[in-house]
């Protein structure tokens, strides 16, 4: 009999195999991960950066150098909106050229000036992770482009580190691996175990391990370990993954166990059957065709005959053993890359997914107004020329309504600039109920709303400005009572398109201003305008 050491050992040898097999598998998902998540974060920043409303305060700010309360208001407003729909930053930073930062939202301080120029200057739109106080920090910039392509400054974003680690974490490579991240000077940036971070690990990588696929050596924590490693080169980092030595070989500690019981059971019943003529021949060919049946309809014998003899039933049964044992190993490795092709995949529908909705959140971001929520300008000038083809194909009427809230700036100093948008966010909520659902309702700008009215006459367009007034005069804004007791409200331009959008919009402004000349909370239309000239 063969002593009970060698199928284990062969079993070791098996393991060793697949470990370092699956050692790089797991170390390319790691790195194209991680790579992906790096690109996805620079198509967020590269987005966040073209924002009309951010381009426009910044130029204001910038190409002014006066201080502009509502310039400062609205570039806030739409970082923070940013900050709340995407958890993967921790601040952002608006920085002239010189440095200066102009705005800033976040978590985030007083980061040195020196630093932040250091990374404009860069030139690489993802910093290294640096360290100050303690903390990772890594910065993405991109440049603020002004009208014809010219600099302002950069958007500068702080990513939250944990979101690196939960990158790595969420690999799901085993329980027991390790997954971290090394800088070039060595020091551990990111890591499946927050312990290790900031560590210095240098020591612990053995020259040897970089020749071979895997190799095994103790770690920081003196314990012995099975690892690898590969370069990342994004950063010029190194990407670590390590697992107990035990826990890496523990299916042959456990079976080293099990095989020697097993081969103590065989002695006994050999033992047995050296005493008992029974077991002759009939008795095992036919335990053997039962197995074969029952292997051939997908299942595994209980019982086969034992294998010690050394006649043709003997020769028999060890042949159909070790059938059996690699047919059963083929169906383990088979079964085996099922899983691992099932995980590859989902990982991919996970991650398709998620850009997915990274990119509807970034569409929906670039064509909506952070305060009021309502489409911007520029959504609303997109649309316009859309529907100007449709009206001049069709021949359909399309109709304009432009607002303006009355005496603001006289709300904003007697309220504050933060009731005034209290109430700018009320009016939008208003005016948004009694539009239809074909109508495109925009804030146009600062406290001016458009509306454009698809297949629909001036009369009826007057009709909608004045259920728009009313709604307005009929809004109880939670804000304080104006001290002279006067209410809020808008005065109403509207026109008709005649086949020339600019003049579609130099009517509506014109009655509009009539509107306010005429003493303010009306509705003026451009045919009384015509009409009474
Ligand atoms: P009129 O009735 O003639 O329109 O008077 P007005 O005071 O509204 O005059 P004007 O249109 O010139 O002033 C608009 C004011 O609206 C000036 C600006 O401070 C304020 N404003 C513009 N955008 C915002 C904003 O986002 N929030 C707040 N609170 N105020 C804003
Ligand atoms: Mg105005
Ligand atoms: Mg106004």
């Amino acid at each position: 009999m063969a002593p009970p050491v060698a199928q284990p050992s062969r079993q070791a040898l098996a393991l060793r195999d697949e470990i370092e097999q699956s050692f790089p598998a797991a170390l390319r998902t790691a790195s194209s991960q991680l790579d992906l998540w790096y690109q996805q974060r620079q198509l967020d920043v590269g987005v966040f950066a073209k924002s009309d409303i951010l381009l426009q305060n910044v130029s204001r700010l910038v190409a002014s150098g006066r201080a502009s309360a509502r310039a400062e208001a609205e570039i806030d407003q739409y970082l923070r909106y940013v900050l709340s729909s995407f958890p993967q930053y921790r601040a952002l930073f608006v920085v002239a050229e010189s440095g200066e930062v102009v705005r800033w939202v976040g978590d985030e301080e007083n980061l040195p000036e020196e630093m932040l120029i250091e990374i404009m200057n860069a030139g690489d739109s993802v910093d290294q992770v640096r360290w100050t106080r303690g903390r990772r920090v890594q910065v993405l910039s991109v440049p603020l482009l002004g009208e014809r392509e010219r600099p302002m400054g950069s958007l500068l974003a702080l990513l939250r580190m944990s979101e690196l680690d939960d990158v790595l974490s969420g690999l799901e490579i085993a329980d027991s691996w390790r997954t971290h991240v090394v800088d070039p000077s060595d020091r551990v940036v990111s890591s499946t175990h927050r312990e290790e971070i900031g560590r210095t690990r240098s020591t612990s990588l053995p020259a040897a391990i970089g020749g071979k696929q895997v190799s095994d050596y103790v770690d920081l924590e003196g314990v012995r370990v099975v690892g690898s490693h590969t370069a990342f080169g994004r950063f010029g980092w190194t990407l670590v993954l390590e697992v107990p030595y035990d826990e890496a070989f523990a299916p042959v500690v456990r079976s080293i166990g099990r095989i020697a019981t097993i081969d103590l059971a065989i002695v006994l019943v050999l033992a047995l059957v050296a005493f008992r003529v029974v077991a002759s021949i009939t008795r095992p060919i036919e335990a053997l065709s039962e197995a074969a049946l029952h292997i051939s309809e997908g299942g595994d014998p209980a019982e086969l005959p034992a294998e010690g003899r050394q006649d043709e039933v003997g020769i028999l049964t060890r042949a159909f053993r070790t059938m059996r044992t690699s047919l059963a190993a083929k169906a383990e490795e088979l079964e085996e890359s099922r899983q691992q092709v099932e995980e590859a995949n989902r990982a991919l529908t996970d991650n398709n997914e998620e850009l997915r909705r990274a990119n509807e959140v970034l569409e929906q971001l670039s064509i909506t107004d952070g305060l009021t929520r309502l489409h911007n300008h520029r959504y609303f000038q997109d649309q316009l020329a859309k529907e100007v083809r449709r009206a001049d194909r069709t021949g359909a009427p399309l109709a304009l309504v432009l607002a303006d809230l009355d005496h603001f700036k006289r709300w904003n100093d007697e309220l504050g600039h933060a009731s005034g948008d209290q109430i700018l966010r009320q009016v939008a909520d208003a005016m948004a109920d009694v539009v239809r659902d074909s109508d495109l309702l925009a804030r146009y700008g600062g406290e001016e709303f458009a509306i454009l009215a698809p297949a629909t006459e001036l009369d009826s367009a007057v009709a909608l400005a004045e259920r728009l007034r009313r709604a307005i005069a009929e809004t109880d804004f939670s804000v304080e009572p104006a001290a002279d007791g006067r209410q809020v409200s808008a005065s109403f331009g509207v026109a008709l398109f005649d086949g020339d959008s600019a003049r579609l919009f130099s009517q509506a402004d014109r009655a509009l201003y009539a509107a306010k000349e005429g003493g303010r909370d009306c509705v003026v239309s451009a045919e009384e305008l015509s009409e009474a000239r």
